[in-house]
């Protein structure tokens, strides 16, 4: 029985990482995923990889801003109307994760996941002839006004204390750095020490590629059902008949949930949906990424073109895409970038699975045993997938993580 593959449910940024550590640690692997692995939420992000993200979306005071945001066609975040009642428990949810007492101890847990990105990153493209898909660059917070760019702030001060590598620039020093970003923006805060995906997509094809080659199967099958086997282990049913497996990581990022209903859990992961947009010929380059402070949005130049991606947007898994919210991104990165091209654009729309306190479910789910969690990394899933494939690969082979589980228990919601 324990020559069955352990079989990861997911093939997104994630579930690829989960396959790579544990083929790593000489599992036997099968990753099951319905479509091309890497193109679901994996596909279309931002691309930044911060080893030193530790803010949650939640913070002190945010519902104050949120009317403002919800009222402006252009703002950051969209409730479908008839979606509104049943995104209310999970929005209370969300604003009791941002009170001030929570805060420390979800800051910790995010870097705590996020620290060895860039090393993991590299480690799993070392050989693979594609170590250029990772760029080293800053993470630019460009602000228009310059008394904005605070280091006294909140966030900035939480960053601060997570050993964060920060400089304030003027807005020349920010034209050094970025000679195309328009004279508007008249400070920024700088991350230093990270990375940036040159293409989040081909990223998730070529780790899928390295699973294969490393003997890890890929098949190419929707999981309809997790059922627990009489004397242990688990039975899956999907569209291409049953898959037996002793040990499984769901991994299934924002369709994650659906999969653990019938076992009697009710996990708040919402699809928080976001969009970008593609500008294929750009006529402008940018050397980092760069998070538009008061817009709320990352842009990258990335090899397909320049693009920005952001946007919250609540309507549930199944409502069609609504890329009014992706074409808001041609007006405010022209604002951003003022010689961008934007004739030549391709929308996308991604779900990101999230959780109200910002961090994802990870480890052997409570009564279960040979289950284990690996989903709802929301807003970080790509910088966080590297080390949650390592302490799931740790988890599922019996070696004890280097790292605190309790924040990122199943059981933290009740059941
Ligand atoms: C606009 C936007 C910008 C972002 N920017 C960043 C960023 O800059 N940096 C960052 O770290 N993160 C960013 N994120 C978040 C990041 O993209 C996600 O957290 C991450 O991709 C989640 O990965 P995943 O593998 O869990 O999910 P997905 O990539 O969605 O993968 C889940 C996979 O599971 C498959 N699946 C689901 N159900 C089944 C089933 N029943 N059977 C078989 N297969 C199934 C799906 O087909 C899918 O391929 C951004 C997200 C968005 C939307």
């Amino acid at each position: 029985m324990n020559d069955e593959p352990v079989t990861i449910v997911g093939g997104g940024i994630v579930g690829i990482c989960c396959a790579l550590s544990l083929l790593e640690k000489g599992a036997a692997v099968r990753l099951v995923e319905r479509d091309e692995p890497g193109q679901g939420a994996s596909f279309g992000n931002a691309g930044v990889i911060s080893p030193w993200s530790c803010v949650p979306n939640s913070l002190p005071g945010i519902w104050r801003n949120i009317p403002r945001w919800l009222l402006d066609p252009e703002g950051p975040v969209a409730i479908r109307p008839r979606y509104l009642l049943r995104a209310t428990p999970w929005a209370l949810k969300f604003l009791r994760a941002g009170r001030r007492n929570r805060i420390p101890a979800i800051a910790d847990a995010m870097a705590a996941l996020n620290r060895p990105s860039v090393d993991l990153y590299r480690h799993h493209l070392a050989g693979s002839g594609h170590e250029g898909l990772l760029r080293e660059c800053y993470y630019v917070h460009a602000y228009r006004e310059a008394a904005a760019a605070d280091l006294g702030d909140f966030v900035w001060r939480l960053r601060r204390d997570h050993g964060t590598p920060l400089e304030v620039v003027d807005g020349d020093q920010l034209r050094e750095i970025e000679p195309d970003l328009s004279p508007e923006f008249q400070a920024a805060i700088i991350i230093k020490d990270q990375a940036r995906a040159l293409s989040p997509g081909r990223l998730g094809a070529v780790l899928a590629d390295k699973v294969r080659s490393l003997g890890g199967e890929i098949l190419r099958a929707s999981v309809e059902r997790l059922a627990p086997r009489e004397g242990g282990g688990w039975r899956l049913t999907s569209d291409h008949g049953e898959i037996e497996a002793q040990q499984v990581v769901v991994a299934a990022g924002a369709w994650s949930a659906l999969l653990l209903e019938p076992l009697g859990f009710s996990l708040p992961l919402e699809p928080e949906r976001g969009y970008h947009m593609v500008f294929r010929d750009p006529g402008v380059s940018l050397n980092h990424s760069i998070m538009a402070v008061d817009a709320m949005f990352v842009v990258s130049s990335m090899e397909m073109g320049l693009r920005s991606a952001g946007t919250a947007e609540f309507a549930g898994l199944e409502a069609p895409p609504d890329y009014r919210r992706a074409q808001i991104f041609k007006r405010l990165t022209k604002r951003l970038v003022p010689g961008l091209n934007t004739n030549d654009c391709e929308e996308w729309m991604g779900i990101r699975p999230s959780f109200p306190d910002s961090l994802p479910c990870l480890g052997e789910i409570p009564g279960q045993p040979g289950l284990f969690a690996a989903f709802g990394h929301a807003h970080c899933g790509l910088m966080m997938a590297p080390m949650t494939g390592r302490v799931v690969a740790d988890l599922v082979t019996g070696a004890t993580p280097n790292l605190d589980l309790a924040p990122y228990g199943v059981e933290r919601f009740g059941r």
